[in-house]
């Protein structure tokens, strides 16, 4: 490395404009300390950093980038599209082609094109709440649908007791109508149903969270949510923000097969651009502005700029792609593994599709209370350790890794012979 002198000055000046120096908090290298890297361009696999220092990006933008960073029929797409003008208010033939390629690709019959997961989630439940007329929603610890107010809620004592503000900032009276319960459990889940059944509007869940690490729902536990739902008038929302397009071409629900009454994506659907989307049922898609009741509106939403990237990424992203991408996961998931084994350090290796992530801990974690028993300081020197040797891994230990279809060879390389070292770090900081 050359030194971080240009990043460490960049923060010094970003902390006296930005609250933290960052635009979202887990770029500020919190969980793990030390100064984070700002980012002057990437190609391919690799970020390249303010000093000119080159690292293997194992987030790939936390998860958009399938086809690696600058991929050539992006930019290109980017660019033509920007010739044509960045905005116009008005619809356009990109975001008719967009639609066409989710539902083509999902069990979604409709779809609203939105700017951001946040958006996504937060409309996808204010529909679900118009059209059941019912006021509750279901949510699980851990699982992660962007900064919504009333999702920003911890469990109170006890099962399905009223949800908690988890934020200062969001009121009591916004997540009285949340219910919070712990994932993978379904004696929680029928309880709720049990106690509050018509009253509640959705769950929102996460297909497969993968925002405390990578939790696999148990077998049947997505089916029994859709079976509750259904028993009760609800409606299921899966949240596919971070899976859709990624875990599998569809997403996750490509690997399991249960699909949400209302479905939300992100992420890979922009490739790289702010662009999100929520859809499903006909029926249910029907009552949102202007053909039905339920407001719902965006300057932005369906951006040309943002639509070519989304199509050129999808069109791109094939069969091929995908196995690609599944062969770099498991080269790199089973170096961490078996560096981490060989040097003693407890850890659990979890996989969802093309997605994984690695939790320091001895114990199979299926919930958010046990993704927490982990151990974030080996994790912190493990992460150090690694982006030394030019491997840029999730600054925090309750993240998926992200691989491309441009992780090549020397990329993996690299990652691969960075793990004996992170690993060993993580050994000396358990002591
Ligand atoms: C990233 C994410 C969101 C939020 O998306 P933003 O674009 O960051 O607002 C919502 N749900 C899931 C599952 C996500 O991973």
């Amino acid at each position: 490395m050359t030194g971080i002198d240009h990043s460490q000055r960049l923060f010094e000046r970003a902390n006296a404009v930005v609250p933290g120096g960052v635009n979202s908090p887990v770029r500020a290298f919190r969980a793990v300390g030390g100064t984070p890297r700002f980012i002057a361009s990437a190609r391919g696999p690799y970020l390249i950093d303010a000093d000119g220092n080159e690292y293997v990006d194992l987030i790939c933008s936390w998860g958009p980038l399938i086809l690696g960073h600058a991929h050539p029929a992006v930019v290109e797409a980017v660019t033509r599209a920007a010739e044509r003008g960045t905005s116009y208010g008005a619809p356009t033939p990109g975001e008719v082609e967009l639609a066409e390629e989710i539902v083509a690709r999902t069990p979604v019959e409709m779809v609203r094109l939105v700017n951001s997961g946040t958006e996504a989630t937060m409309s996808a439940i204010r529909l679900a709440r118009g059209f059941t007329g019912r006021s509750k929603v279901v949510k699980f610890a851990g699982c992660y649908h962007g900064h919504v107010d009333s999702l920003l809620a911890a469990a109170g004592s006890g099962v399905a007791t009223l949800a908690l503000p988890d934020t200062p900032g969001v009121t009591g009276a916004t997540t009285a109508d949340t219910i919070v319960l712990p994932y993978n459990d379904a004696a929680a889940v029928e309880e709720a149903f049990g106690r509050h059944g018509h009253e509640i509007a959705c769950v929102i869940t996460e297909a497969c969270p993968a925002n405390m690490g990578v939790v696999p729902p148990l077998e049947d536990f997505n089916r029994l949510l859709k079976a509750l739902c259904e028993r009760h008038g609800a409606l299921l929302i899966m949240d596919e923000v971070l899976t859709g397009f990624r875990a599998s071409r569809t997403g996750w629900y490509g690997l399991e097969g249960v699909a949400g009454d209302l479905m939300t994506f992100g992420k890979v659907m922009g490739g790289g651009l702010p662009a999100a989307a929520f859809g499903g049922r006909a029926d249910v898609m029907a009552h949102l502005a202007p053909a039905g009741p339920v407001y719902q509106a965006g300057t932005l939403s369906g951006n040309p700029l943002a639509t070519a990237a989304g199509l050129a990424t999808l069109r791109n992203a094939t069969e091929e792609v995908y196995q690609t991408i599944a062969r770099a996961a498991s080269v790199v998931s089973r170096a961490a593994s078996e560096a981490l084994a060989k040097e003693g350090v407890p850890h659990r290796l979890q996989v969802a599709g093309t997605l994984f992530s690695i939790f320091f801990t001895d114990e199979q974690v299926r919930d958010f209370a046990a993704a927490q028993r982990q151990n974030t300081k080996a994790y912190a020197a493990f992460f150090h350790a690694a982006l030394d040797r030019g491997v840029y891994l999730p600054p925090s230990a309750y993240e998926a890794w992200f691989l491309s279809a441009a992780h090549d060879e020397a990329a993996l390389d690299r990652v691969v012979e960075a793990m004996p070292h992170a690993a060993r770090a993580a050994a000396e900081a358990l002591g």
